[in-house]
């Protein structure tokens, strides 16, 4: 088949993505911490640099698929890796290789967003805009003494709106990008945010229209739906895969 990059590929999400392609017939490049064929910090310039030049030199500078798993939760300690991981070293990734995907025909690419980030009402908020504005310091200064809520569904938000407005750009190289925006899916991340005194509760106290969280495996089958052929006139859009968590909780926004 083709030549895909998945970040965060050592665990959860983007461990199912990355099943699911080579299932499907794709090489994968896999991009993480540890245990990845390129292993960098996305959390800083110098990883995400490291990141991108380990995957034009393995891929030979053409890539048919990306999708940007790699991310961290509500509950870590350091709050400000939040802007720094989930936006920053996502974009990086994805802006840093746009040209390796418009080199393909049918080039596709994948945004792992979440649910969350419609919940909090953080359109206007500075540390949004911060990220929006591409200004990683102020996002970081801002969410620092923040909580954790704020930082994670924050970043989500700026990152679903970060591959809406790139909808134009993307689409001019013939390249698609879109979003997926999981609920509650269990993998190592939940495990961490079950455990946490404040998030745990609020976690579990979510609707759940279909009874239960979802498994690594249903949010990659909605990642391959939206990199395939079949949905070649999808672009730019957030595809919840939440279980109905969203609609039950806006049933009149979509
Ligand atoms: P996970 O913790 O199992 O996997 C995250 C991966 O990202 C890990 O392999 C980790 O090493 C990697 N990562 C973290 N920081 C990194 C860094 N600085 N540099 C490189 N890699 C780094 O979590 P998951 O649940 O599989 O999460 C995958 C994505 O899905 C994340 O973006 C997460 O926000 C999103 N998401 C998860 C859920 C859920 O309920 N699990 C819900 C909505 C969205």
């Amino acid at each position: 088949m083709g030549t895909a990059v998945v970040t965060g590929s050592a665990s959860g999400i983007g461990a199912a993505v990355r099943a699911r392609l080579e299932r499907d017939g794709d090489r994968v490049i896999g991009v993480d911490l540890r245990s990845a064929d390129v292993e960098a910090d996305l959390s800083k310039p110098e990883g995400r640099a490291r990141a991108l030049e380990g995957v034009l030199a393995a891929s030979g500078g053409a890539l048919d698929r990306v999708v940007l798993c790699a991310g961290v939760g509500s509950h870590v300690a350091d709050l400000a890796l939040v802007p720094s991981v989930n936006y920053f070293g996502t974009f990086a990734l994805l802006d840093g290789l746009l040209d390796a995907l418009a080199k393909q025909p049918d080039s596709a690419a994948v945004v792992i967003a979440s649910n969350s980030a419609q919940i909090g009402g953080f359109d206007e908020h500075p540390y949004v805009k911060a990220m929006l504005a591409g200004d990683e310091e102020l996002s970081r200064a801002l969410i620092e003494k923040e909580n954790g809520f704020l930082a994670y569904a924050g970043s989500k938000h700026a990152v679903a709106r970060g591959v809406r407005r790139r909808a134009d750009a993307f689409g001019k190289r013939r390249v698609r990008l879109n979003a997926v925006a999981p609920g509650p899916t269990e993998t190592p991340m939940v495990e961490a945010t079950r455990a946490h005194p404040t998030f745990g509760p609020a976690m579990n106290a979510m609707p759940l229209p279909l009874g239960r969280f979802g498994e690594p495996h249903e949010i990659a089958s909605a990642v391959a739906f939206l990199l395939g052929t079949q949905a070649s006139m999808v672009h730019g859009i957030v595809l919840y895969a939440d279980g109905g968590i969203d609609a039950v909780l806006r049933p009149d926004r979509f």
